[in-house]
This record gives C-alpha cells, sequence and structure tokens, in this order.
C-alpha cells in the first residue's frame, strides 16, 4: 500500500493552518493579558488576580511552545514529502501505516518503534 502524498499533503498543510491561527489566537490573548496587567499596576487590592494571570501566561506559554514544536513537525513532513521519504519510518525504515500517518500526518516512526521508544 503506497501513502497518498497528495492528500497527505492536503492534510499537513490544513493542520499546518489550524495550528498556526490558535498560535495566533494564543499571541492575542497574551498582548491582551499583558495590557490588562499594566492596567492594573500600582493596584494592591489586584494581587491575587495577578498571580492567577501569570500561571495563565505560562500555560499559554507552554501551548505556545508545544504549539512552535507540531509546526517544527509539520514542517519537517512537508519537507519529507518533497524529498520522497515520507511514511517511512525513521528508525526501521518500514512503511508507517496508513492509519497511523492519518492520525498523526507528521509522524516520524511506525507505531512499533513508537512503542519501543515510549517504553524505554
Ligand atoms: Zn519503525
Amino acid at each position: 500500500m503506497t501513502v497518498d502524498m497528495d492528500s497527505a499533503r492536503d492534510r499537513l498543510m490544513a493542520e499546518r493552518l489550524r495550528v498556526t491561527s490558535e498560535m495566533q489566537a494564543l499571541q492575542d490573548d497574551l498582548s491582551h493579558s499583558l495590557e490588562d496587567q499594566t492596567d492594573e499596576d500600582g493596584n494592591d487590592s489586584h494581587l491575587a488576580d495577578s498571580a492567577s494571570e501569570t500561571v495563565d501566561r505560562e500555560i499559554e506559554q507552554s501551548l505556545e511552545d508545544n504549539a512552535e514544536h507540531l509546526l517544527a513537525c509539520i514542517d519537517a513532513a512537508l519537507g519529507r514529502i518533497d524529498a520522497g521519504s515520507y511514511g517511512k519510518c525513521e528508525r526501521c525504515a518500514e512503511p508507517i501505516s496508513e492509519e497511523r500517518l492519518e492520525a498523526l500526518p507528521y509522524a516520524t516512526k511506525c507505531i512499533e518503534c513508537k512503542r519501543l521508544e515510549e517504553r524505554g
């Protein structure tokens, strides 16, 4: 069974668009909460609020890091399509199953190697 490169590319581009717009939304959120923070500066009664906003920002930051990581994976997968190596496990060089690529279009390892890796 061969991987359909065109639909793989479509899936990756769609995923890329989704992650990019999510990142954009996060960045908008981030700049809004920074603005809020500035407005409340010097007001002691908002200390508790500021603390929870800091936590929110940390969560948003890690989501953003995650999104950046995803984008890198997606771009790498698009590069593999161009290079003709898409859909091959980078560990054992066996083809990655189509179901797995449909669920995770930027997968770099077959399910067996992934399981081995997770087991350590
Ligand atoms: Zn493998």
